[in-house]
């Protein structure tokens, strides 16, 4: 499969492993410069004394004392087991509502190019043919 295969917005990745994937500090700085507090409050981080907050409880100070950042959680805390951002328009094609400043993890979602078979197998993207 050639490495710029595209993909075709089946929107499995979300529905799968759009959940309980683990963050950068990167991902959070757009995020607080823009006050996108409508994506902070769904980000659980722990912090260097073993606490864990809310990402709308944090402010860039706070960077260098987070220790694990994860995606994605309810507005009470609790983990949540889809993502928060993830649509379908009336075609039923995939939308993510925070495309422009998503994470990293999907940013860099390219199953294509990594030769993983768990991705491999199930994203229509890594095969020959239209899902
Ligand atoms: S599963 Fe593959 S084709 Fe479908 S949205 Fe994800 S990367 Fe794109
Ligand atoms: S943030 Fe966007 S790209 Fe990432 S899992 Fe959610 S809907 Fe998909």
């Amino acid at each position: 499969m050639p490495a710029d295969q595209v993909c075709l917005q089946c929107g499995k990745c979300c529905e799968r492993w759009g959940w309980d994937q683990k963050g950068i500090v990167e991902d959070l700085i757009p995020w607080l410069e823009k006050n996108r507090t409508d994506i902070l409050q769904h980000v659980s981080i722990r912090l260097s004394h073993g606490k864990r907050v809310s990402g709308t409880a944090i402010t860039a100070g706070d960077l260098s004392r987070i220790v694990r950042i994860y995606y994605w959680q309810d507005t009470a805390g609790r983990k949540m087991r889809e993502c928060p951002f993830f649509g379908r328009d009336e075609e039923g094609d995939a939308l993510c509502a925070i495309h422009d400043v998503k994470p990293r993890v999907c940013r860099e979602f390219t199953p294509w190019t990594w030769q993983n078979h768990e991705f491999y197998g199930n994203c229509p993207a890594c095969r020959e043919k239209a899902p």
